[in-house]
């Protein structure tokens, strides 16, 4: 079965909705998701909030500068002054749609965050800024009759005809695979935390996006940057959830301090910040604890009684795990949080499939460098998102795709309990060796455990589109020699391994 757009959209997060509703009414569009449209992916649980240099004596200049020092100058520069200098149009858009963002005296409140030069961080319902987005876009899309929705379908596969895309593999619920045609394709999947073992990242953050513009022959970039936030939640040690909710970073800024079980401040040692040195550094300094075989914990008793009032959402997640943070230390671990690399796409979210689009956490425009600035990818996903969907619909409708080559057959069966225990075994691997310390020989290790779970798998089960996408971070790993930004070479001498024999040379 077929159907006929101007314009499909993959994922149905704060990227692709902007597409979507950017398009503005000349186009018939798809939008496909995993599950309710707006309501998964990981905009919904966004909570730092949403940059923009809108303050007094900010500028995007600065907010550039900013953005390129986190990034470990690894950006690309005109894209990060074209996100920056877009910020107060993507504002005035949110805001005649309807979003509420938290105010002082009638003005937009301008909140603080570290590695920000200016109070530039506006918030939703205090840390509920990524749900209130996706409510707006959400009744936004809902309100179109042009948007068609199709909800709890999984992309496994893009079309092409010839060199060009011209359509999507859809396979729904029911298992009964559709194809959605439109000389015009975006991908808008989102991260790939759900690649590791613990993350923040909700299920249908698992890297698909990548397997299937790879398999199209789009080119992945910066893939070996992945950034892990240092306090999760950790899980309960009979619980397999592999999201975790995060444990704010306001929590150290009050002076709450990470112990291990013998009750020692290991960040003392570790940075002369302490607690608030930068997220990587703590990041790597909980993980050190843990290769150890120590637990880690946030002891926020100090706060006492101030806890409930000032951080009543953390107070909220501990008890829901039966724990009081007020007379006990909270224990928590490292989560994959956010990727920086993706699909390369240039100023205008093109990557070099002809059709083929990119937008939101699964491109790489080459705004966040070598590690993210908080709060920037949600600005990323809107000004990208809007201005691709602005774009495309000035070519207004086109004609109706008539040829369509043979599909690969990528993701063609259903899921089996292998491919869950596949993604187990994945999990585990990222983590211990593609995770916050890397080595030559983990991911050596790594790649080759990967291989040899990819020929178990039978032709066309979908947990290799997750293997593909984690040997294509690997490989990413294994070329960059140094560390750099988020991604950390530690202990053994990292060897120069050759793509085309996959053996460390030297
Ligand atoms: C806990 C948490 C807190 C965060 N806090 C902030 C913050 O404060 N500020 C900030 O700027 N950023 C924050 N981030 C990052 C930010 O939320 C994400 O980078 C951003 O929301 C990504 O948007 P997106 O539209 O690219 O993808 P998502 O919102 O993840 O949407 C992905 C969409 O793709 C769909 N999809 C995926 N694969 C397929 C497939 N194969 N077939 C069909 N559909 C598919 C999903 O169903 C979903 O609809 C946070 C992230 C997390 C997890």
């Amino acid at each position: 079965m077929s159907e006929q757009y101007d314009l499909i959209v993959v994922g149905s997060g704060a990227a692709g909705l902007s597409v979507a509703l950017g398009s503005g009414g000349g186009l018939r569009v798809a939008v496909v998701s995993r599950g309710v449209a707006g309501l998964d992916g990981a905009t919904c649980w966004a909570q730092g909030g949403l940059a923009a240099a809108v303050g007094q004596g900010d500028s995007a200049g600065q907010h550039a500068v900013d953005t390129i020092t986190a990034g470990a100058r690894h950006n690309h520069k005109s894209a990060v002054r074209w996100m920056t200098e877009s910020a107060p149009d993507v504002l005035r858009w949110l805001l005649a749609m309807g979003m509420q963002f938290d105010t002082v005296n009638g003005r937009i409140a301008l909140g603080r965050e570290a590695a920000h030069t200016f109070p530039r961080i506006l918030h939703a319902g205090g840390d509920a800024t990524g749900a209130e987005l996706a409510r707006v876009l959400r009744e936004a899309a809902m309100r179109q009759s042009w948007i068609d929705r199709h909800e709890f379908a999984d992309a496994c596969e893009i079309l092409k005809h010839g060199n060009q895309a011209v359509g999507v593999l859809v396979r729904n619920r029911r298992g009964e695979q559709m194809r959605l045609l439109a000389p015009s394709v975006v991908l808008a999947t989102g991260g790939i935390g759900q690649l590791y073992r613990h993350t923040s990242n909700p299920a249908e953050a698992d890297g698909s996006g990548l397997a299937l513009a790879h398999v199209a022959g789009a080119e992945l970039v910066d893939l070996e940057f992945v950034q892990f936030h240092p306090t999760a939640l950790s899980p309960r040690a009979d619980d397999p959830s592999t999201q975790l909710p995060l444990v704010t970073e306001a929590l150290r800024g009050a002076g709450c301090q990470l112990i291990n079980d013998q009750g020692a401040r290991f960040m003392v040692a570790a940075s002369s910040q302490a607690e608030l040195a930068p997220r990587d550094v703590v990041a790597r300094a909980v993980y050190d604890q843990l290769t150890r075989g120590n637990r880690v914990f946030l002891d926020v008793r100090p706060l006492g009684d101030r806890v409930r009032a000032q951080f009543p959402n953390f107070v909220q997640i501990c008890a829901q795990r039966g724990l009081d943070p007020r007379v006990q230390p909270i224990p928590i671990v490292p989560a994959a949080h956010y990727h920086m690399g993706g699909i390369k796409v240039d100023l205008h979210s093109m990557s070099r499939v002809p059709g083929l689009y990119a937008v939101g956490e699964v491109a790489c425009t080459g705004v966040h460098g070598a590690n993210r600035l908080a709060s920037n990818s949600l600005l990323e996903a809107i000004a990208f998102g809007k201005a691709l969907g602005e774009r495309l619909a000035q070519r207004g409708p086109v004609a109706p795709i008539t040829r369509v080559d043979p599909v690969v057959g990528h993701a063609a069966r259903a899921e089996s309990t292998n491919d869950q225990m596949v993604l187990g075994r994945l999990r585990q691997l990222m983590w211990s060796d593609v995770g916050i310390v890397r080595s030559s020989e983990s991911l050596q290790s790594a790649l080759g455990q990967i291989q040899v779970l990819e020929r178990r798998c039978l032709a066309g089960a979908p947990v290799l589109r997750q293997l593909t996408t984690a040997r294509l971070i690997v490989e990413a790993c294994l070329r960059r020699r140094e560390s750099l930004g988020a991604h950390y070479i530690g202990g053994a001498t990292h060897a120069h391994w050759s793509p085309r024999s996959g053996q460390a040379v030297a």
